[in-house]
C-alpha cells in the first residue's frame, strides 16, 4: 500500500493511526500520520516535520503514533561551581524553556555561587517506590496480609530482584491499612535509572506470589501511596527519587554586590513568603520556584517531565549570619535518571553530555547538579524580591 492509499484509508476511517506502522517503516509512518493530521486539522506542520531524532528507535521505546517532534530553545547557565560528594567541579547547565528571563536569573545565581566558592550538595536518600492496593475481606484479614509481607520479606526480595540486575528491594514500608484495603509501599534502589518501569515489573512478581499464597487480590498495581506524579506528604517525609540538600554561605560583600540586597532582607522574604505564605496557603512547596529549574533541566536531559510535580516539593531556608547569608534548598523528591526512559533520545543525551553525566554511575552526580541549579535559581529570585523590598523600604524612608 502506498502512502496516498494509507492516508485515504485513515481519512475514511478504514484504518487506525497505530495500524500505519504495519505497512511502512517508522519514519514513513510518522510522515503519513503527520500528513493525515495536517489534512484533518487544516494546518501545516513544517517544524514538527523537521528533526534529527532516530524515529525508529524512539517509536520502539518512547512514543506511540509519532508525527514528528517539538523543539524548545535550550540555554545554558554557568559556570556553576559545585562542591558535592559526587560532583566536584564547575558545570554549565542546559535549560530548555520558553520562559524568558529564567536562564538569565539562574545564571545570576550561578555567578553568585561561584564567586562565593561553590555550593555544597548531598544526595541523602536514593529510592523509587511502588505501592499497589490490595483488597481483603475485613480489617483483620488486611492485618494478616500486612503480616504476610513482613514475614516473607526475604523471599519477596529475592523474587523482585530476579527480574532486574540493577534493582534492589530495600524494604516494604509503610504498609498502610484502610478498611479492607492494604497499601504496601515497596521501596527499591534502582541504580542510575529513574526506575518506574523496573519497579513496576518487580512488584508485579511479588503480587503473583501474593495471589498464590493468600486471599488478598490486588486491585491496582499503583494504589497512589507510591506517590507517582502527584504532590504528597509521604514523599516529602519518606523521600522518593533522589532526596537532595544543597547549601551555601555567601559573604556579605557578595550578597550586596551580586544580589544588590542584604542577608537580613533575604531572610525576611524567605520567612514571609516561602515559609509563612506557603503555610497559610496549605502548600507543600515551601519555596519560590523549584519547579522552574527542575522542569527546564528535565526537558533538556530527557527526564519524565511529569515528575516536575514531585521536584517542585521542598523547603528553602535563609539565615542572616552577621551580614553573611546562609541559604539552603531541600528537595525530598527528585526522580531522575542518566540511563533508560527518555535519556537515550539524541538531544537528551547531548544535554546529559554537557553536564558529563550520561550513562552508568552518574545519577547521584546528576542529582547534585539539579539541586545546585535549583539553589542558583531560588537564590536569584528570592534575592530579587529582597532587593525590591529593600528599595521600597528606602523609598518610604526617603519620603518620610
Ligand atoms: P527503563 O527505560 O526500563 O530503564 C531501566 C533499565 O535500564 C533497567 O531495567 C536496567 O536493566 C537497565 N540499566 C542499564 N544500566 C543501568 C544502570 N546503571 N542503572 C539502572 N538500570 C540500568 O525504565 P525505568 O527507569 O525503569 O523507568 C523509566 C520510564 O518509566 C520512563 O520512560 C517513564 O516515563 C516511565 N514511567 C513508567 C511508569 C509506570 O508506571 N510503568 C510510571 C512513570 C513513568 P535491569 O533491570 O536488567 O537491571
Amino acid at each position: 500500500m502506498n502512502s496516498k492509499e494509507i492516508i485515504d484509508k485513515l481519512l475514511n476511517g478504514e484504518m487506525k493511526l497505530y495500524q500505519v506502522d504495519k505497512y511502512v517503516s517508522p519514519k514513513e509512518a510518522t510522515d503519513i500520520r503527520r500528513e493525515f493530521i495536517e489534512k484533518t486539522a487544516g494546518c501545516e506542520l513544517p517544524h514538527m516535520a523537521n528533526y534529527s531524532l532516530d524515529m525508529e528507535r524512539a517509536s520502539a521505546r518512547n512514543i506511540e503514533n509519532p508525527i514528528g517532534t517539538i523543539q524548545l530553545p535550550v540555554g545554558v547557565a554557568g559556570p556553576l561551581k559545585i562542591n558535592g560528594d559526587y560532583c566536584k567541579r564547575e558545570v554549565y547547565v542546559p535549560l530548555a524553556t520558553s520562559e524568558g528571563a529564567l536562564v538569565a536569573s539562574i545564571n545570576r545565581g550561578a555567578s553568585t555561587i561561584t564567586s562565593s566558592g561553590g555550593v555544597n550538595a548531598h544526595v541523602i536518600s536514593d529510592i523509587m517506590t511502588r505501592a499497589p492496593v490490595i483488597k481483603t475481606s475485613s480489617a483483620s484479614d488486611a492485618l494478616k496480609i500486612k503480616q504476610w509481607f513482613i514475614d516473607n520479606f526475604q523471599e519477596l526480595k529475592e523474587i523482585a530482584e530476579s527480574t532486574t540486575s540493577h534493582g534492589k528491594l530495600l524494604k516494604i514500608d509503610p504498609i498502610l491499612i484502610v478498611g479492607t484495603y492494604v497499601y504496601p509501599r515497596f521501596v527499591y534502589s534502582t541504580g542510575d535509572s529513574m526506575g518506574m518501569n523496573m519497579v513496576t515489573i518487580a512488584s508485579e512478581k511479588i503480587l503473583d506470589k501474593l495471589a498464590d499464597e493468600t486471599t488478598g487480590r490486588h486491585i491496582a498495581l499503583s494504589g497512589n501511596v507510591c506517590v507517582d506524579k502527584k504532590p504528597a506528604a509521604i514523599n516529602m517525609i519518606e523521600g522518593r527519587g533522589k532526596s537532595i540538600v544543597a547549601d551555601i554561605l555567601i559573604p556579605e560583600e557578595i550578597v550586596n554586590k551580586k544580589l544588590k540586597t542584604t542577608a537580613e532582607a533575604i531572610e525576611e522574604v524567605n520567612i514571609a513568603k516561602n515559609l509563612i505564605g506557603s503555610a497559610a496557603a496549605g502548600s507543600m512547596a515551601y519555596n519560590a520556584h523549584y519547579a522552574n529549574m527542575v522542569a527546564a533541566i528535565f526537558l533538556a536531559t530527557g527526564q519524565d517531565a511529569a515528575h516536575a510535580v514531585e521536584g517542585s516539593l521542598g523547603i528553602t531556608t535563609a539565615e542572616n549570619r552577621n551580614g553573611d547569608l546562609y541559604f539552603s534548598v531541600n528537595l525530598p523528591d527528585v526522580p531522575i535518571a542518566t540511563v533508560g526512559g527518555g535519556t537515550s533520545l539524541e538531544t537528551a543525551h547531548e544535554g546529559l553530555d554537557i553536564l558529563g553525566v550520561a550513562g552508568s554511575n552518574k545519577a547521584r552526580e546528576f542529582g547534585e547538579i539539579v539541586a545546585a541549579t535549583v539553589l542558583a535559581g531560588e537564590l536569584s529570585l528570592v534575592g530579587a524580591l529582597a532587593a525590591g523590598h529593600l528599595a521600597r523600604a528606602h523609598q518610604e524612608l526617603g519620603r518620610g
